[in-house]
């Protein structure tokens, strides 16, 4: 086993008896880009767009968002790049976006809620942009949709993306494939994880807001901040069941909350098959180094047992053991 990130962190990785598994960056602003190369990241497996829109008064325009997909694409030339549509509401507010003064934001207007009903306008352009920024940028870009609790949400969704296709090929412009994916975000979701994975190609699992609402516990509260873990095994039964029912589907899965970045829980997310991790660049080596110490079959068996398991603690010995 390697004792340090440095031997794995250019490379891609794969465990001991060859499973490759993705290990990519979150990036929440443009300055985190250049630690993400440095630290080895195969691509972006989560652009929070949500800062191109913060600190200013106006929405950013299409030729402006097109340049910082662009950029990030030219960063990650043999890589991709999952780029997330606007995900507001919820504990993300911007002030010139109008958004309604909820009980319960957490469980209002938030993500692609928006983009399908006040915010579709900006959803379009947001769209539109991104599929040039697709035709012209050296990586491949993906896009992703945020807190998706229906296949109705996706199929309109989809919808969105088609008609900014044809806006775009009017113009006589290129119009490139690229993947499209889901984030798994609501318990709704993981339950209806083969029907979403049916109509996409990838599924990534957002384990801040799944664990919030699997558990019922606010992920900024501290007073419920043991009850807010992903290895509760209630969250881990609907990650397991979102990444078989995705397989059965052929969409692969990757997972971007903050559970991905825990070099701890590696050999755990290996073997319960995700496909791809994303997270902050500082533990990249760290969790590329874990991947190549693991073994699947081991590590399968494990993840099959821990996510049976009766209790949180029950899962850490399963883990130890
Ligand atoms: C998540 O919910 O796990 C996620 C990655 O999205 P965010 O943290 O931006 O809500
Ligand atoms: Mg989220």
């Amino acid at each position: 086993a390697s004792d340090s990130g440095a031997a794995v962190v250019d490379a891609s990785v794969e465990t001991t008896d060859g499973r490759h598994v993705e290990v990519a960056a979150n990036i929440g602003q443009p300055a985190e880009l250049k630690p993400a190369v440095e630290r080895g990241a195969d691509g972006v497996g989560l652009y929070r767009t949500e800062f191109l829109f913060l600190d200013r008064e106006t929405p950013p325009s299409e030729d402006e968002q097109y340049e910082a997909i662009r950029e990030t694409l030219d960063t990650f030339p043999d890589g991709r790049v999952v780029v997330r549509t606007l995900d507001i509401g919820g504990d993300k507010q911007i002030p010139y976006l109008d958004q309604p003064d909820e009980e319960n934001p957490f469980l209002g207007e938030r993500g692609i809620r928006r983009s399908l009903g006040p915010d579709s306008d900006l959803f379009a352009t947001q769209l539109r942009a991104l599929l040039r920024a697709a035709a012209d940028g050296a990586g491949d870009l993906a896009i992703m949709f945020p807190m998706v609790a229906t296949v109705t949400e996706l199929d309109a969704a989809l919808d969105a993306l088609d008609t900014a296709a044809a806006d775009i090929e009017e113009c006589d412009a290129d119009v490139v494939d690229v993947e499209v994916g889901v984030m798994i975000e609501t318990p709704s979701a993981a339950f209806m994880a083969g029907e979403l994975a049916a109509r996409v190609d990838f599924l990534s699992i957002g384990t801040n807001d799944l664990t919030q609402y699997v558990m019922a516990a606010d992920r900024e509260n501290e007073r419920v901040g043991d009850l807010h873990d992903p290895s509760h095994p209630g969250v881990l039964r609907a990650i397991h069941r979102t990444v078989t029912a995705a397989h059965e589907e052929d969409a692969w899965v990757g997972m971007c909350g903050e559970m991905a970045g825990d070099p701890d829980l590696t050999e755990l997310l290996v073997g319960l098959g995700l496909d791809e991790l994303s997270m902050s660049a500082v533990t990249i080596p760290e969790v590329k180094t874990a991947v190549s110490d693991t073994e699947y079959s081991t590590a399968s068996e494990r993840a099959d047992r821990a996510q049976l398991a009766a209790t949180r603690s029950e899962v850490h010995t399963t883990l130890d053991t």
